[in-house]
């Protein structure tokens, strides 16, 4: 069965970034799975919660509630702690992301920009940076060799996408988007179920109309750029993630 593996930043980015293309590729019979680097202790909206391991609590439900809309198999929030993505030792977030990456064995990874996403959110150009060198790493046997000693194997993803768009926000820091080379066309029922997913974050409510209208905006296409590859190739418009992957 082919494998879909999605790093996020925040509960609420696998719908925001990537719901369309998560729930499609599950409707092919493609095994998704999602993992979020912090559990968003430090939001601005807070849905009451009265601490920041309330809020953690709260968002981590909320993420479930959204990965079962999505029909993603396996979601999963580690506790890296929101806002200080670029404060941690890049050794050991690394040598995690490499183990989960050997463990699950995607044939492709999705993740989004290292510019951050529209949002520009430092957070998420560390999810960039630390899911690459995932990607690269998991393959090689003389990256966290102890890894392999106990069972795991090295595991070459064929192909690295970070999610992009083709607009920007004027009301936020300026970014550079990596071009778009890959174009997911979501069903109507699919894009519905994207916001409905994005809505399951009902800590985030007062983000909701921001959000949907963005989402409108951006209509039924998800957009990648392929980052990387196992097979040299040169760029052309894919429509589809797992063009070329074999199995
Ligand atoms: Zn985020």
């Amino acid at each position: 069965m082919p494998r879909l593996l999605c790093f996020t930043a925040h509960p609420d980015d696998e719908a925001g970034g990537f719901g369309g293309t998560l729930l499609q590729y599950a409707e092919r019979g493609v095994e998704t799975h999602v993992i979020c680097l912090t559990p968003g202790q430090a939001a601005t909206h807070r849905g009451g919660a009265r601490s920041d391991d309330e809020l953690s609590a709260l968002r981590r439900g909320e993420f479930l509630d959204s990965c079962k809309l999505l029909k993603v198999r396996s979601g999963t929030v580690l506790d890296y702690p929101d806002g200080k993505l670029d404060r941690q030792n890049f050794e050991s977030v690394v040598a995690d992301l490499t183990r989960r990456v050997r463990q699950l064995r995607p044939h492709v990874i999705m993740t989004m920009g290292t510019e951050g996403a529209i949002t520009a959110h430092p957070d998420h150009s560390m999810v960039a940076i630390f899911a690459t060198m995932a990607f690269h790493w998991a393959g090689r046997t003389n990256r966290f060799p102890d890894q392999l000693e106990n069972g795991l194997a090295v595991h070459h993803t064929q192909k690295l996408y970070y999610g992009t768009t083709l607009f920007t926000m004027p009301d936020r820091q300026p970014v550079a988007l990596a071009p778009s080379t890959a174009i997911v066309e979501l069903d109507p029922h699919q894009l519905e179920v994207k916001i409905s997913a994005f809505k399951c974050h009902t800590t985030q409510a007062p983000l909701f109309p921001y959000f949907e209208e963005m989402v409108r905006k951006r209509g039924r296409l998800e957009l990648f750029h392929l980052a990387a590859a196992s097979t040299p190739r040169k760029v052309e418009t894919e429509r589809d993630l797992f063009a070329g992957v074999v199995e």
